[in-house]
């Protein structure tokens, strides 16, 4: 098993057998975390410290518990009430906090490199959780490894990202991930939320739902992501659903067994029909969050062997 990184700041640096790696031992969590018993010694006597300086629901809890059932001592930096409010730079709290020992420093930051910044100056290992519209790479591994349960693999598909790409780091690591693991990849969305010079990416791009939901196994839907837009990209959010908009009958242009999915939050009625959300049958937006604590048990667990350069003894 070969994972040889300090740090987990995106999907850019990491091979496909290294992701491989990370998803292997990731689906053993799966299983773990079904147990009635979720007591792991991977991460005891570590010091893990979780700093959001922007709002999270999924990623914080899941990083929050990953932590505490490999036996790590869990801290949750409140920001709103940290020194960051007095003027204190992102570095200066980095290195306060690098003063105390920390083991693993979980950070969420709204601007790109951020994140990489403030890993320059820390001895620990760092995880990013999302910074700006740069890279959410535990997100884009959850998602990996949702597919690959799903599909039966995670090669050779054909998978639709549609929305708003252009403010999305979901969208940039997922882009990433499923290049580097030779998927088939087609953005679907308005121009205006397309990001110039994507095609250079080795991606298909389309502005109309019917055409480029055509024949895909994986339709991935994304939130409009008000708060990095600074003037109107859509016309209303009713003319965006319309033509946007997942519903059963778009989805009919996908394969039969095509599966939805959506990082969270979801705005119904906007990019993704509500009911259609809820079926089980077709959606596995449930299960995206289900496998968020077992892809970040496994980068926690990978990161923690290479502090310490000796094999845990997780899973008995
Ligand atoms: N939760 C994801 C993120 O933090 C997606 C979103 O916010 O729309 O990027």
């Amino acid at each position: 098993m070969r994972f040889d990184h300090r740090h987990l700041l995106g999907i850019e640096p990491l091979r496909p057998d290294e992701i491989t790696t990370l998803l292997d031992l990731a689906d053993r969590y799966v299983d773990f975390n079904r147990r009635p018993d979720r007591h792991a010694r991977a991460l005891s006597g570590l010091t893990q410290i979780n700093m959001f300086f922007e709002n999270s629901t999924r990623t914080q809890a899941s990083f929050e518990i990953a932590g505490k059932r490999l036996g790590a001592d869990v801290m949750n930096m409140a920001m709103q009430a940290s020194s960051i409010k007095k003027g204190e730079t992102l570095i200066d709290t980095a290195m306060t906090l690098n003063a105390m020992h920390p083991d693993l420093l979980v950070v969420r930051h709204p601007h790109s490199g951020a994140v990489n910044l403030l890993a320059q100056k820390v001895n620990c290992a760092v995880l990013n959780a999302g910074d700006g519209r740069h890279e959410h790479p535990t997100q884009a591994l959850l998602d990996a490894l949702t597919i690959r349960r799903a599909k039966g693999r995670l090669h050779r598909l054909t998978i639709a990202i549609c929305g708003d790409i252009a403010h999305s780091r979901v969208a940039r690591s997922n882009l990433l991930l499923l290049h580097k693991m030779e998927n088939r990849i087609r953005l679907i969305g308005p121009p205006t939320l397309m990001p110039s010079g994507i095609d250079a990416f080795g991606v298909e791009v389309f502005d109309d739902m019917r055409e480029g939901l055509k024949g895909a196994d994986v339709v991935m839907m994304l939130r409009l992501q008000r708060e990095r837009m600074d003037g109107g990209f859509i016309p209303s959010e009713r003319e965006y659903y319309h033509r946007y908009g997942l519903d059963s009958e778009k989805l009919g242009y996908a394969m039969d067994d095509a599966i939805v999915m959506h990082p969270g939050p979801m705005n119904r009625g906007v990019e993704i029909d509500g009911t259609l959300a809820d079926d089980i049958n077709r959606s596995v937006i449930q299960d995206q969050v289900e496998m968020g604590v077992a892809v970040r048990m496994a980068a926690m667990d990978l990161l923690a062997r290479n502090l310490r350069s000796r094999p845990s003894e997780i899973i008995t």
